[in-house]
């Protein structure tokens, strides 16, 4: 069955495509825990971090974020978080990373 992501990704549930490109896409979070809060979604449905099979994978969520970071003028700075698995609070299988931005990021990411 396909996640929540991927339904976005298809258009079968809401949800704003920021960026796209031929390997990611990235949508606001629904819950903000920052005044930027974006998710930079792999287009394959691939569970998390610990399986990721070709390393390019994850060299194309930092590319997007770069890219976002320039498209929205994040001067400021931003922070890049990845979950993986129960104890990092992964409540998605399906690989993405937080893009946070808009206020001083200090302490742990939950
Ligand atoms: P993680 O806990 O790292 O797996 O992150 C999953 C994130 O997906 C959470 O921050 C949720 O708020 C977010 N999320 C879940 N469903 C949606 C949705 N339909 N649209 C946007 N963000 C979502």
């Amino acid at each position: 069955m396909a996640t929540i992501f991927t339904k976005i990704l298809r258009g079968e549930i809401p949800g704003e495509i920021l960026y796209q490109d031929d390997h990611v896409f990235a949508i606001r979070d629904l819950d903000p825990k920052a005044p930027v809060h974006i998710l930079i979604i792999t287009k394959s449905e691939i569970p998390g971090m610990a399986t990721v099979e070709v390393a390019g994978d994850h060299m194309h969520i930092v590319n997007a974020a770069r890219a976002i970071g320039e498209q929205l003028g994040l001067v400021g700075g931003y922070r890049l978080v990845i979950n993986q698995g129960a104890d990092a609070g992964q409540s998605v299988p399906h690989l993405h990373a937080h893009l946070l931005a808009g206020r001083p990021l200090t302490g742990d990411f939950a």
